[in-house]
């Protein structure tokens, strides 16, 4: 069989599962077997496809078609122009979180905390990008601070972070001119309804199993102790959640609260 025809099955087979990405999911999964960057995969097509590439393709076809993350049959995932390390420990960086990157560059900091860092892949770009920052990532999960660990060391910035267990603010410390926290804000009614794909993630990363809103209350009310004088909270939010969460900061004693927009033009970040 050659790589063009191991495509167009696997194609098939996904389709045929309900997945919409079944192409460009194909192609990545063949890409990974063949060990080569899905931009090099046409280079391929009338090539041989050999027994071992063989046999790490069609393994990862039928785990896809039963909805595993691409991210989790691959090792990971590009974001925010660099590779990341993703397993079933940590939540997978979805684009939105983008958006709460890019509000969070325009800023000048120097200390960073992200609360619930997950993957790390706020708090690691914030460093990659600010070489004279420093930060600290919380996550209530050991294994996902493994993870954390391995992508810090992988973007070169694992000297100037601490990847700490902590359950929210109960093992922090010190301020920071900045925090940042996507957490999870899905509420416990709305879980039934995702996508089987989420079904892979950790739970705790997608909800409070309350009503979305309860990590807000949490870090809204353990920021005053730990944000430095003029310093910025800024959290990721569902895109419902915008009125609330702005409610709660203001609450809270923030001010300057404002709400910014994703790509798709929904609220996605709060801060203050
Ligand atoms: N901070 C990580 C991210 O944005 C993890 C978030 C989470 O697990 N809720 O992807």
């Amino acid at each position: 069989m050659t790589v063009q025809e191991a495509l167009a099955f696997g194609v098939s087979q996904l389709a045929d599962a309900g997945i919409d990405s079944a192409a460009r999911d194909a192609r990545r999964l063949m890409a990974h077997a063949l060990g080569v960057g899905p931009d090099r995969i046409t280079l391929h097509l009338r090539d041989e496809l050999e027994a071992g590439p063989e046999a790490v393709y069609f393994a990862d076809l039928s785990e896809r078609a039963e909805r595993r993350p691409v991210s989790h049959l691959v090792g990971g995932r590009d974001f925010y122009g660099r590779w990341f390390s993703v397993n079933e420990d940590v939540l997978d960086p979805r684009p939105e979180t983008e958006t709460l990157i890019a509000a969070a560059l325009e800023l000048t900091f120097r200390d960073v905390l992200d609360l619930g860092t997950g993957t790390g892949c706020i708090l690691l770009i914030l460093l990659a990008e600010n070489p004279t920052a420093t930060g600290i990532g919380v996550d209530v999960s050991a294994a996902a601070l493994r993870v954390a660990k391995r992508n810090a060391d992988a973007l070169g910035v694992a000297d100037r972070c601490a990847l700490v267990v902590s359950d929210w603010w109960q093992g922090v410390a010190g301020q920071f001119d900045l925090i940042v926290s996507n957490p999870p804000y899905i509420a416990a009614a709305e879980m039934a309804g995702l996508a089987p794909e989420l079904g892979f993630e950790p739970r705790m990363a997608l909800t409070d199993e309350k009503d979305g809103l309860s990590a807000y209350r949490i870090i809204a009310g353990g920021a005053g102790a730990h944000l430095a004088p003029d310093g910025m909270l800024m959290v990721e939010i569902g895109h419902s959640q915008g009125g609330a969460v702005a409610a709660m900061l203001q609450d809270a004693g923030f001010v300057d609260v404002q709400i910014r927009t994703d790509l798709d033009g929904r609220d996605r970040v709060v801060m203050g």
